[in-house]
């Protein structure tokens, strides 16, 4: 359910018909103009509303904007997120435009939310979304998102972007009143409390209040400062046992405290394995994220990250995710490093890293202790298929 409606369903509804469209899970057809030529609309002129929460969706507007010429696209969206907004100019944040491309004049993106397009305040709106049973069965889970806030309070991680949203854009919801609770839809319920990075306030104030019920799931993502591992401790304390199913993901990126500095995480590798004790002692489940494909490495930090991964507790984590480091535009990595460009029809993403033999090596060391730790500790691996090999 990868809409951004919920907070604007009925303003939605009040202003036309929803259509949805099914979301490709494999990133490895997203290239095949087919996919996107082959969705037709139900109406060949009017105005068309598009959420587009992954890259794939705002090049599926595209697509459409150039074939239905009398249909307006506007594109908001999590992927449509602006760098710099004058009131009336956009600037893509996760993206750029490839040079020389003129986009079709019927296409509009933006990176105001609903409430700003239709000028009403933002959060204003009853939290209500339409689970479409016509394509989902209706004990089937759904995923979907509740939004806390469209930023993060640190944005300092050299590989991130997000510090460059403009203020002014930035969104967060103050009434917490947890109407998702009251969804229509019988399967389990997953939700994402989106955020960049929770902060310590909202650990303290929405944790402990978030409604435990055998058919709610919650996701988050989390920094493991000091101060979220103290609110952390303090609200599962609280609880007293009644714990909601709650995963978090938090970035363990590459555990040395070198490359945590390096990297402007603003943690040690001691601050991410005290989050870990204390998911396992309150049975949080936690999704740590991993980046290799460094190219500063040193061995010292190869024998860094094995201390961590020793220093682990057992079964403290469920899965660790392992990506290669991604040079997105507007990030220092960016700036940094090199690798083959990629596109998407007229969107340049960034690139996969690309570094040295001897880099290489150490990396490699670092995903085979990595490997070795899954079972010590008893973790489940995803993403070694990211991993490059020379
Ligand atoms: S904590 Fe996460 S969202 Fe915030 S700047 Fe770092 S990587 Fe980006």
């Amino acid at each position: 359910m990868t809409n951004g409606f919920s907070d604007t369903c009925d303003l939605c509804q009040g202003k036309g018909d929803f259509f949805w469209v099914e979301h490709e899970g494999d990133s490895s057809k997203w290239h095949s103009e087919k996919i996107y030529t082959d969705r037709k609309l139900p109406i060949d002129k009017g105005t068309v509303y598009v959420s587009a929460a992954y890259i794939n969706h705002l090049y599926q507007a595209y697509i459409w904007s150039r074939n239905y010429p009398e249909i307006e696209f506007i594109v908001g969206g999590p992927v449509a997120a602006s760098r710099e907004c004058a009131a009336d100019a956009w600037a893509p944040l996760y993206f750029q435009v490839r040079d020389n491309v003129q986009f079709p004049e019927n296409l509009k993106v933006t990176g105001q939310s609903v409430e700003d397009i239709f000028k009403i305040s933002n959060f204003s709106s009853p939290w209500r979304l339409e689970v479409p049973h016509t394509m989902v069965d209706p004990e089937s889970p759904i995923y979907f998102s509740y939004t806390l806030d469209n930023g993060c309070y640190w944005g300092k991680c050299i590989y991130c972007n997000i510090k460059e949203a403009p203020r002014e854009l930035f969104r967060s919801r103050e009434d917490m009143n947890y109407a998702f609770a009251q969804l229509a839809h019988p399967g389990r319920k997953i939700v994402r409390l989106n955020t960049g990075s929770i902060t310590p306030k909202n650990i303290r104030e929405i944790l402990p209040n978030l409604p435990r019920r055998n058919d709610l799931e919650y996701r988050t993502f989390m920094r493991s400062a000091k101060a979220e591992n103290q609110a952390l401790k303090n609200a599962l304390a609280q609880m007293k046992g009644d714990f909601p199913a709650l995963t978090l993901g938090i970035g363990i990126e590459f555990p040395s405290d070198r490359m945590l500095r390096f990297m402007g995480k603003g943690i040690t590798k001691a601050d991410i394995l005290e989050t870990l004790r204390i998911c396992a002692q309150y049975k949080v489940k936690v999704n740590g994220n991993v980046i290799l494909g460094w190219g500063n490495l040193l061995e010292e930090d190869i024998r860094d990250l094995e201390r961590f991964f020793e220093g682990m507790p057992d079964e403290s984590m469920t899965t660790a995710q392992l990506r290669w480091l991604y040079a997105h535009p507007h990030t220092i990595i960016h700036e940094q490093y090199q690798g083959e460009p990629a596109h998407l029809g007229p969107f340049y993403l960034g690139f996969s890293t690309e570094i040295s033999p001897e880099q290489m090596t150490f990396n490699q060391e670092a995903v085979k202790i990595i490997q070795k730790y899954s079972q010590k500790k008893r973790f489940k691996l995803e993403g070694l298929g990211n991993m490059k090999t020379p």
